[in-house]
């Protein structure tokens, strides 16, 4: 054990990555989709939570405004936005509605294996109408036996002439029936399991003969957002809508997962600074034994630990984005520490915000209800918070000087 704190700092994590501001574009885009969220967005939230449909107005909206377009490449039609663009997007819709947020989060999530994996060919015939927000995508890893656990997934695909044929299932699929196209991991190789080859990615498209979406979740929150189970009864895809090579299923998920995590960091923060504008205005509001309560310490306290905890997570989340981007460190590492911080700061800032309002913080008459339920699930999917210290940990033990 060396003694020197110095070889410490250096050792587990790298540098710490250079300082960077918002680049002038990236200010445009985020005051550009903060006014539409809050004018167009916003006043839709809690009729979305209620009725707990998919908002096709708004998914349409996000299209005609060229949001969906933000992850693809411009060859296909895309904006070709940075990581931190396209999280600042996300920020700012979940600020409004979390379901709104999730739209553009998944529809990056699902888009990334064939951006990332797909030859020229899959990339030209699927990304352009996904870019234009003409067609959506979901993503299809989780199982009702793997959850944390994906490489214990059981849905299979089997070689068959010039196609694969898929048996199995998914659960809690978000957008699973909405989505026009399914990126679906599955076991080509049970034999090759411990290697962690056993699994491939599929394009399937819905239109697939045996393909069916199964129950709809009912859920605490982002309940807007259509979580389905999905069914393979015998779907005959063709081989070149193999993603990457036969075996690479587990790499590319977990590669994914590098540049999606920080989307639903983004979607916590988002959350976050929605319920301390509402409870900071709120406290300015109430009055309470002959003054606003704002003015009370205690209360005072709790405005200021959100604000601090709101701030803390959003500039991780900038600083995650910006190394991923730049290569800089351990991307796994950046992308689980952005995710856990957020996740947790969004959860006790919402708490707290309800705990701000006092009783009228627990009715539906204000969003802060709604957003400490939405907060929930930022530290459950895409890796539980449990998933993402277990990363964090490996990545630092692992790393060398
Ligand atoms: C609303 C919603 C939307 C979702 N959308 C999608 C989607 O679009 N696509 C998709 O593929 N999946 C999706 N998921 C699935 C989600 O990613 C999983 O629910 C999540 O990964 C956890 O899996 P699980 O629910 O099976 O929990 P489990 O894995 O059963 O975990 C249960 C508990 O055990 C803990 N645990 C498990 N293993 C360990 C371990 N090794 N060490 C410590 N603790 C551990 C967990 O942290 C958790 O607290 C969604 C889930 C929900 C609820």
């Amino acid at each position: 054990m060396d003694a020197n704190a110095d070889t410490y700092l250096g050792t587990a994590v790298g540098p710490a990555p250079a300082a960077f501001r918002l680049t002038e574009d990236q200010v445009a885009l985020r005051d550009a989709v903060r006014d539409l969220a809050r004018a167009k967005v916003a006043p839709r939230a809690a009729e979305i939570d209620r009725t707990a449909e998919f908002p096709e107005d708004l998914r349409r909206l996000l299209a005609a405004q060229d949001i969906l377009a933000l992850p693809f490449p411009a060859a296909y039609g895309g904006i070709d936005a940075d990581l931190l663009t396209l999280c600042l997007a996300i920020e700012e819709l979940s600020a409004a509605c979390a379901t709104t947020g999730l739209i553009l989060a998944v529809h990056a999530l699902a888009a990334l294996p064939i951006i990332d994996a797909g030859t020229p060919e899959q990339r030209a015939r699927w990304l352009p109408d996904l870019a234009a927000g003409r067609t959506l995508i979901a993503f299809g890893l989780t199982e009702a036996g793997a959850g944390s656990d994906v490489a214990a997934m059981t849905t299979r695909a089997v070689r068959d002439g010039d196609g694969y044929v898929l048996d199995g299932s998914k659960r809690f699929i978000s957008q699973g029936s909405v989505a026009d196209l399914v990126v679906v991991f599955a076991v080509t190789d049970p034999a090759a399991g411990k290697a962690r080859r056993h699994i491939s990615a599929f394009v399937v498209e819905r239109t697939s003969p045996g393909f069916s979406v199964g129950r709809l979740e009912h859920k605490m929150g982002i309940r807007g957002s259509p979580t389905t189970e999905l069914h393979f009864d015998g779907v005959r895809v063709p081989v070149d809508h193999l993603l990457g090579a036969e075996g690479d299923g587990f790499t590319i998920a977990m590669r994914t997962f590098r540049r999606s995590r920080p989307g639903i960091a983004a979607q916590a923060v988002g959350i976050a600074q929605g319920a301390l504008e509402l409870a900071t205005q709120y406290a300015r509001d109430r009055v309470q034994f002959g003054r606003p309560i704002g003015q009370m310490q205690m209360v005072q306290a709790l405005l200021a630990d959100v604000d601090a905890a709101t701030a803390a997570a959003r500039a991780l989340l900038y600083v995650a984005c910006a190394a991923i981007d730049a290569g800089d460190g351990d991307p796994d590492r950046w992308a689980s520490l952005c995710k856990l911080v957020a996740g947790d700061a969004a959860m006790k800032v919402t708490t707290d915000a309800v705990q701000v309002l006092g009783g009228s913080g627990y009715l539906e008459d204000f969003p802060v209800e709604r957003m400490m339920r939405d907060a929930k699930i930022t530290q459950l999917y895409e890796g539980t918070q449990q998933i993402q210290r277990l990363i964090v940990a490996r990545s630092i033990l692992d790393a060398r000087g």
